[in-house]
């Protein structure tokens, strides 16, 4: 699988004089192959100094956050308006945040929205509907849903009831998995519309895992759908794959929080040897670079630096006139299920590239 980026087919067929008519573009439109916007999403899950830490921050540091992005000139931006401009080509802020939520956990009333509101910060909450339909103790109820949309908060999709969407259950068919996930995404569609009367945009895969025939599945009704995988949006990105930064535990302190609020999309025009499902734990992976693109946006791609479970990962990169290739590969092997190959590269005035690489990994 790659990137819907340019395709390799197209890529590897440019003729001179499209070479040559690119690079004067390129010139007269200089954001014409690769805008330079970019957007950091953000996803919490509980605000709160008493729910399990890994998916929790406290309210004091969560208004830090807030307190840091009004400090330093950072725009929250709607997730749904600001990618809809990004797909119409409009610029946005120089710093931009979309604040996101999943769950619907009754934090999110309780503790987030008051600073949310303090803030004038818009946000998103992906809701999965079974445990709002049965009034699950620590879940928002519909009232509150209703009160926060109508005030402003987008509502997104998170699926009914919230499974491992890319996992077969035992002897389960290809067909039977099929059925079960579409009625997943059907039924938390259906509930929305019902409860708040809206037709929502937005949908977030549970446990941040998909894979190509969830994605079109998910485009089938129309929406942005958002992942786990850290990394910044520009107007090249997959929109049914976005990347989010998790906020949670060790992930909310402000002195590294701070450094993904102003991430920038690593401009890759294709990822290769890469599938977000994989049968192997240690996978290698190959980004391509533009070279062109590169010197628009500041990227020197030999300072690409790709990191898995905290060790830097063994790179070797090649490049021609037009393309850089850069090849990963860990040290280990994973010991988890699902785990991520995260590349930085340094940009202008402490700003970082940033890009992940997703993987679950199915025997
Ligand atoms: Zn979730």
């Amino acid at each position: 699988m790659s990137l819907k980026l340019i395709p390799i087919n197209k890529r590897t067929h440019y003729s001179a004089i499209e070479s040559i008519s690119t690079f004067l573009a390129s010139l007269i439109f200089p954001a014409f192959l690769f805008a330079q916007d970019s957007l950091s999403v953000l996803v919490y899950h509980h605000v709160s100094n008493v729910t399990p830490l890994s998916t929790s921050i406290s309210p004091e540091v969560f208004r830090s956050h807030l307190q840091f992005m009004k400090d330093n000139g950072i725009t929250v931006i709607d997730l749904e308006v600001a990618v809809l401009e990004l797909q119409k080509g409009i610029d946005l802020p120089e710093k931009a945040v979309a604040i996101t939520f999943d769950d619907g956990y009754e934090s999110i009333y309780s503790n987030a929205w008051p600073i949310l509101k303090e803030f004038s910060a818009p946000f998103s909450i992906f809701i999965s509907t079974d445990p709002i339909n049965t009034n699950q103790k620590g879940y928002v109820t519909w009232d509150q849903i209703r009160e926060m949309h109508s005030q402003g908060v987008n509502i997104g999709n998170h699926t009914s009831d919230h499974t491992y969407l890319v996992q077969k259950l035992q002897n389960e068919s290809t067909l039977d998995w099929r059925i079960r996930v579409q009625k997943s995404i059907q039924k938390g569609h259906f509930d929305l519309t019902q409860k708040l009367g809206i037709e929502p945009r937005l949908f977030a895969y549970p446990y941040g895992e998909f894979n190509q025939e969830l994605k079109s599945m998910v485009n089938s009704f129309d929406y942005i759908a958002v992942g786990q995988h850290s990394g910044a949006i520009g107007s090249h990105s997959d929109w049914l794959a976005l990347p989010r930064f998790p906020m949670g535990g060790i992930y909310s302190k402000i002195s590294t929080a701070k450094i993904k609020f102003t991430a920038k999309a690593m401009p890759v025009i294709d990822i290769e040897q890469w599938s977000p499902i994989v049968s192997t734990q240690n996978p290698d992976a190959q980004l391509i670079f533009d070279n062109l693109i590169n010197a628009q946006v500041g990227l020197n791609a030999k300072s690409v630096t790709c990191f898995f479970d905290g060790e830097e990962m063994e790179k070797t990169t090649l490049a021609d006139d037009e393309y850089t290739y850069l090849s990963i590969k860990p040290l280990n092997k994973s010991a988890r299920r699902r785990w991520n190959y995260t590349c930085t590269a340094p940009s202008n005035r402490s700003r970082y590239f940033w890009l992940s690489l997703p993987f679950v990994f199915l025997d």
